[in-house]
C-alpha cells in the first residue's frame, strides 16, 4: 500500500464519504441524479476522488450488461458506488468512465 494521499476538491457543494469524511465528488461534476444503487437512489458523476477501485467484473444492471468495479473510499475502504469500464449497449456508451456514487453513503456538507 502506498502512502494515503488526500485530495481536496474546490466548490461550494461537495460530496463526501459518509464515514470519514473526505471530499468524494464535486455537485458540479454530476450527469444524472436518476440512478439506482445497492442502497437506493445514487448519483451519475464524471469524476469522483479519493477512491479505490476494485476488481473488474461483469455485471449485468438494470440498463443491461455493464463491465465496473466498485469503488471504495481510499481513506476507510466503505464501498461507495461503482465505476462504468464498459457499456455493451451504444445508448448505454456515454457511462464508460464514470462513477455511480450511492447517495446514502454520502454526506452533503455546508449545502
Ligand atoms: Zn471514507
Amino acid at each position: 500500500m502506498g502512502r494515503l494521499y488526500i485530495e481536496s476538491l474546490s466548490g461550494h457543494k461537495i460530496f463526501k464519504c459518509k464515514f470519514c469524511k473526505v471530499d468524494s465528488a464535486s455537485h458540479e461534476d454530476i450527469v444524472s441524479k436518476d440512478f439506482q444503487g445497492r442502497f437506493g437512489r445514487a448519483y451519475l458523476f464524471r469524476h469522483a476522488v479519493n477512491i479505490s477501485l476494485g476488481p473488474t467484473e461483469e455485471r449485468s444492471l438494470i440498463s443491461g450488461l455493464h463491465t465496473v468495479n466498485d469503488i471504495y473510499c481510499s481513506s476507510c475502504q466503505q464501498i461507495l458506488g461503482w465505476r462504468y469500464e464498459k457499456a455493451y449497449e451504444p445508448s448505454q456508451k456515454y457511462k464508460e468512465g464514470m462513477y455511480i456514487l450511492e447517495k446514502e453513503r454520502m454526506l452533503k456538507e455546508g449545502w
